[in-house]
């Protein structure tokens, strides 16, 4: 190896997590202090973790409750166009002639639709 151009190497640099974890490995600084290991990253606990600096995850479900709460009280498209075929459906047919024939033939349509 060449002299002097090759920094110095810790066989015993510990590595420090915020969670607790502590584990040595090789490294050129003493030691070193990380903010996720292997014991607490989420995808090794299979737990959701969430960093969440500006309040972002508060005010989004925060959102979120306020839309449904609002949309609860309403009625969607659909519902409101089936209540309207329902009260066309059932309204009554009153036929004003005197023809028996005429009222026979309404009447069957009626009973077609
Ligand atoms: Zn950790």
């Amino acid at each position: 190896m060449k002299k002097d151009i090759h920094p110095q190497y810790h066989k015993n640099c510990v590595v420090t997590c915020v969670c607790g974890n502590s584990f040595e490995t090789g490294s050129t600084v003493p030691e070193i202090k990380v903010e996720l290991c292997s014991a607490c990253h989420p995808f090794y606990t299979g737990k959701q973790k969430l960093v969440d600096t500006a309040r972002r995850v508060e005010k989004f479900s925060a959102r979120v409750a306020a839309k449904t709460s609002i949309g609860a009280g309403k009625k969607g498209k659909k519902v409101k166009k089936a209540a309207r075929a329902e009260a066309k459906a059932n309204k009554e047919v009153v036929v004003k002639t005197k023809d028996i024939k005429k009222i026979a033939q309404v009447t069957l349509n009626a009973k077609k639709k």
